[in-house]
């Protein structure tokens, strides 16, 4: 046993994304051991961009990582809609002052490594927190309040407790909810990244410049000290024809976003290939635990992306299980009770609010004007007011 530690064995934490290694830190900060297994080879992200809110980057600095968090990060200076169909403004949303005074932080773009690489860099060094790579998590076991659970290469352990943050294709969630295969929603991102000399100087925005098309939106935004740009192409579609992360072309992509001006195609032109990916989410459900065994993060509410919340809640579930951990003194199913009671009904209204969103950024036809008129003559008071449930970090983050 680590000498340091509160609890004798480690708890199990399946999957080293974002959610895991926050969950690792935030439970080693509160004194508690855990092993994490990866299934990949090295610990990495899949994707290049992620829009970091001030409640998550609340939770970064509430860990000790929010300065190698921020520092590679674009604080943004608004987050803007413009009308696809026209080109016109729709929302525009300042994120000056008056936003960080009301929110506590910023709101930046970051390259999803440099926000994994900040929470693995603080979890390496930390004696409470064990990492294991090339170890699925395949199947577990309760026996008398203990989670026996198996790994490929060999790893079988027996822990206090096992939390699943094993993304949305989870397998602790097909033990404990059941639920079947992840949600297709209705809509492919095709991605792809532009570097900066090839980017032309008047489209160099210090903000996403966003489209909201007929069926289809388009983001991009700068990253990494403006070395390079994020694209994401997003098309409500049927059944999707290509494999996730496939590679496809320009000429695959283009054409079938129609309806649009000019503007989003001057970018959607530049990269010379884009990676395809399925967007996959669940509804809601109202319960992820059992036991010594619960879910965090996408493992627990994956949601489409369209407010670019996922990894906030993970990183929100983190800090509020270790909280959880702590006021139990390491009674960890009494704990995952009352993390679950505390974050549930806030991450379901995060999966609902992003899938309004939708509606609010596909609509066409006269719906698209009464999306625009709903946006109409807003201060940024205003803004902020019906943003605040969000962006205001809940308690629990400190
Ligand atoms: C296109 C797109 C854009 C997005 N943009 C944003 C954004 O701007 N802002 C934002 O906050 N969120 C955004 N999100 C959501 C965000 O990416 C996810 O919510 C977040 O990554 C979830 O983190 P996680 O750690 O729960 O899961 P994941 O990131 O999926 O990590 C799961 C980890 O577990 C590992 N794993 C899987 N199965 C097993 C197993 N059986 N055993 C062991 N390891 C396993 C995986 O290899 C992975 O490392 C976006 C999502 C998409 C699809």
């Amino acid at each position: 046993m680590n000498p340091t530690s509160r609890n004798e064995h480690p708890i199990v934490i399946a999957g080293g994304g974002i959610g895991g290694l926050a969950c690792a830190l935030a439970l080693a900060r509160d004194g508690f051991q855990s092993l994490v297994l990866e299934q990949a080879r090295e610990f990495g992200e899949v994707g290049v961009g992620l829009q970091v809110a001030p409640n998550a980057l609340s939770v970064l600095d509430a860990l000790g990582v929010g300065d190698a968090a921020k520092k590679n990060a674009l604080l943004i200076e608004r987050l803007l809609m413009i009308d696809g169909v026209t080109g016109e403004e729709v929302a525009n949303v300042p994120l000056d002052e008056r936003f960080v005074q009301r929110f506590g932080n910023p709101y930046a773009v970051s390259h999803r490594a440099d926000i994994h690489g900040a929470l693995l860099a603080a979890c390496r060094s930390h004696d409470l927190v064990e990492l294991r790579t090339d170890a699925r998590v395949v199947d577990f076991k309760i026996d008398n309040g203990r989670v026996s659970v198996t790994a490929t290469s060999g790893h079988r352990v027996v822990a206090p407790a096992l939390i699943g943050a094993d993304g949305v294709h989870s397998n602790v969630r097909k033990r404990i909810v059941g639920d079947g295969d992840p949600l297709n929603a209705g809509a492919v991102i095709f991605r792809a990244t532009i570097a900066a000399d090839e980017m032309p100087k008047p489209l160099q925005h210090p903000y996403p410049t966003f489209w909201a098309g007929p069926g289809w939106h388009v983001i991009y935004y700068p990253l990494r000290d403006w070395s390079m740009f994020n694209l994401g192409c997003t098309l409500v579609t049927g059944a999707p024809e290509y494999e996730d992360g496939q590679e496809v072309t320009p000429r695959d992509v283009l054409p079938r976003f129609t309806g649009g001006c000019a503007a989003p195609f001057r970018v959607m032109r530049i990269p010379k290939k884009f990676r395809h990916y399925v967007i996959r989410h669940r509804e809601p459900v109202d319960n992820w635990t059992s036991g010594p065994v619960t879910l965090l993060g996408d493992a627990a509410h994956p949601m489409v992306q369209y407010i670019a919340q996922g990894a906030a809640m993970a990183l929100e579930d983190a800090i509020c299980l270790a909280g959880a951990a702590n006021e139990t003194n390491g009674d960890f199913a009494k704990a995952f009770q009352r993390y679950q009671d505390i974050r549930i009904v806030r991450t379901a209204r995060v999966q609902i609010s992003s899938l309004m969103m939708d509606r609010i950024n596909h609509a066409a036809g006269l719906e698209r004007k009464v999306r625009n008129s709903l946006f109409e003559g807003r201060t940024p008071e205003q803004f902020y007011e019906r943003l605040a449930w969000l962006y205001t970090p809940p308690p629990y983050v400190k």
